[in-house]
């Protein structure tokens, strides 16, 4: 039988927030594909559950079966139009913070009068966000939060991306385990899908960790030519070269937001693919 774990990220890959065109058939096709038996479609963003409910309304995109927020801190299961909480997820990454609330990690960082604590909404009890001017010397950032946080034993990663229409830099501080590729796996094995029926896609760095795992994975046309490179090398590296599928320009419909997405699927998947007539 035909099952596929179809997990996309929201802004810039399903949402044509970019600056590149979108093709007209592009969302009505991706909304098409996700609407086909045995396709489960998981949302894996950055955004809160609100601002996900938001984007589903005002682009017209498919309601999905699961919902990665808040960069993989949350996971929420959408049961008959109800959002549930994963809370096994919460349990896993907890440890990673051992103990530390995060008010005590924003404390802790206090120090660094560049990072601008990002609105309340956008926060929760696993994820520190920070705004981060582009001008700003990241490394020398990035290595004094990181010894910080080490010296309070705390585990946790550093996501960097760039909100590219405001032009600044977006820092997420979170438990080393609470990131977007993490939390795939933890629905795969949960939900008990094979590799090769999940496919992950995505545009900018946040998405890179899964970008360049085993992970089947797209990254759409419409992705910043830095971003390309980096996934790029970053995989042939890891040995997982052949997971990694850049969307093209030709194509019907194009290869940028959902016109690459769907490209992903019929590169990894053809036979679900193949059921989305395409004109
Ligand atoms: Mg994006």
């Amino acid at each position: 039988m035909n099952k596929l774990l179809l997990c996309t990220d929201m802004d810039r890959t399903v949402i044509p927030n970019g600056r590149q065109p979108e093709h007209p058939d592009a969302r009505p096709r991706f909304r098409q594909l996700c609407a086909l038996e045995g396709l489960r479609l998981v949302y894996v963003t950055g955004r809160h559950r609100q601002l996900v409910q938001e984007a589903i309304a005002s682009w017209q995109l498919p309601q999905p079966d699961y919902a990665i927020t808040d960069v993989g801190t949350k996971i929420y299961h959408l049961v008959q139009g109800e959002w549930r909480e994963m809370l096994p997820w919460q349990k896993q990454i907890a440890s990673d913070w051992r103990g530390k609330s995060h008010d005590e990690l924003q404390q802790a960082l206090q120090f660094c009068p560049e990072l601008v604590l990002q609105e309340r909404s956008r926060q929760n009890d696993f994820k520190l966000s920070y705004y981060l001017p582009l001008s700003a010397n990241r490394k020398k950032i990035f290595t004094a939060v990181e010894n910080q946080l080490t010296q309070l034993g705390v585990d946790a990663s550093l996501i960097w991306s760039i909100d590219e229409p405001e032009q600044i830099g977006l820092l997420d501080v979170l438990p080393r385990h609470a990131t977007k590729l993490h939390a795939i796996e933890f629905l795969q094995h949960h939900l008990g899908y094979e590799h090769h029926e999940v496919i992950f896609a995505g545009d900018s760095g946040n998405d890179l960790p899964v970008l360049v795992s085993p992970i089947q994975s797209v990254l759409v046309a419409s992705a910043e030519p830095e971003v390309r490179q980096q996934a790029q090398s970053e995989s042939q590296n890891n040995g997982c070269a052949h997971a990694l599928y850049l969307a093209g320009d030709n194509f019907p419909l194009g290869g940028n937001y959902a016109a690459g997405v769907l490209q992903g699927v019929l590169f990894f998947a053809p036979q679900m693919g193949a059921q989305v007539k395409l004109s």
